[in-house]
């Protein structure tokens, strides 16, 4: 049954083009399933998590990521009495702006955007679904509605949410966004921090014995194997993380739920207006969250076999980035007319922000093509 602060499509703040109502979806239904049918969601599957995407058939991609996010997102929501259509259509979405290569790409691209306004992947997942899949006839975008796009803004600078409207507001007022908003952004965190340690662990830029010090992992790791003192490999780690997953969820819902009947919300705008976030973690599991979260940090986005691979793919971007803008007739036709069109009202600005678009969109192995074709590569991807 959904709960008096869940969002509801009766609720909601509509679309930006008005159309007519579903006849057997609902609104958060629809504006899932024009994200799955878009182009930039078949394109996560060829997009980087951690490692990139052709390093091994096992790894998680953008796509297999933002899945794990929607069913841990999904599974809370149904507990909770939130809206579970909303949520969905938020994890499914919540990446589509990502670059080729993961952050790595998403820093560069930024640093190349510098001059321009800069890149910031959360804008730029709002960017696809409002302006840059343009397949339907009536309207721009996807034409979703306002609170799946504001579960997409996760981040947003203020020069940015200046000129964003309705669903920028909140980064100057400082309130919330929706709850189910704010559930799937704990749960992309619960999704890559598990399934980071698994990729980590398969690749063997870190091992077992180091995540035993990590006291989240240990005491997980402790209770696996005092149960199961013959299990080893891939079945050890599974068994480990599907306990650290449930752990992590069971402490969310618990917590969430204390702190909402602590703050007496009976309504999403409530939710909205409350000075804080009330999807959370208990103070004790935060903590040593974090603790794992430094670890991954230090020892696997941070280990030296990933920051090779993070520089080469920056010099990938870079690269593309510089030969476009020095001679845009080496774009495809489309992105040459909307430079164009862009040029007019913006410039030279204009121009940077076409190109970071044809860019961002780019898969791992489109841009590694790319690269290979103007600079003379002949094996595309060779040494990452
Ligand atoms: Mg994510």
């Amino acid at each position: 049954m959904a709960a008096p602060y869940a969002a509801t499509p009766a609720r909601s703040r509509g679309r930006q083009y008005s159309e007519p109502a579903p006849c057997y979806r609902s609104e958060f239904q629809r504006d899932r399933d024009r994200i799955i049918h878009s182009r930039a969601f078949r394109r996560l599957e060829y997009k980087t998590q951690v490692f990139v995407n052709h390093e091994g058939d096992l790894y998680r991609t953008r796509l297999t990521h933002s899945l794990e996010v929607a069913q841990i997102a999904r599974s809370v929501a149904r507990v909770m009495g939130l809206d579970e259509d909303l949520t969905e259509a938020i994890a499914l979405a919540h990446d589509l702006g990502h670059t080729p290569f993961g952050h790595a790409g998403q820093d560069a691209l930024n640093a190349c955007m510098q001059s321009f306004g800069g890149f910031e992947h959360n804008l730029q997942s709002l960017r696809v679904v409002d302006v840059l899949e343009e397949v339907y006839a009536d309207f721009p975008g996807l034409n979703l509605c306002f609170e799946t796009r504001e579960g997409i803004l996760k981040h947003c600078s203020l020069p940015h949410a200046r000129v964003l409207g309705a669903v920028g507001q909140r980064f100057l007022d400082r309130t919330q966004p929706s709850l189910e908003a704010q559930l799937t952004n704990i749960a992309d965190e619960i999704a890559y921090n598990n399934h980071d340690i698994d990729d980590g662990l398969r690749s063997g830029l870190i091992t077992l014995e180091q995540l035993c010090e990590v006291p989240l992992f240990a005491s997980v790791w402790r209770e696996v194997t005092g149960r199961y003192p013959q299990l080893i490999g891939g079945r050890l780690v599974h068994e480990i993380l599907r306990r650290l997953i449930s752990l992590m969820v069971t402490d969310l819902i618990q917590s969430s739920q204390a702190a909402l009947g602590a703050a007496g919300v009976t309504d999403p705008e409530a939710v909205r207006a409350h000075g804080v976030t009330l999807m959370r973690y208990s103070p004790e599991l935060l903590v040593r969250k974090n603790g794992l979260k430094r670890f991954l940090m230090a020892n696997l986005y941070q280990h030296p076999q990933v920051y090779r691979m993070s520089w080469r793919a920056q010099k990938v971007v870079r690269g593309l980035f510089e030969v476009y803008m020095g001679d845009s007739r080496l774009l495809p036709p489309k992105y040459q007319q909307r430079i164009a069109e862009h040029v007019a009202h913006d410039g030279e600005a204009g121009k940077a922000r076409a190109i970071a678009d044809y860019i961002a969109g780019m898969t791992d192995r489109y841009a590694l093509r790319q690269y290979a074709g103007l600079f003379g590569f002949s094996t595309p991807g060779a040494g990452f």
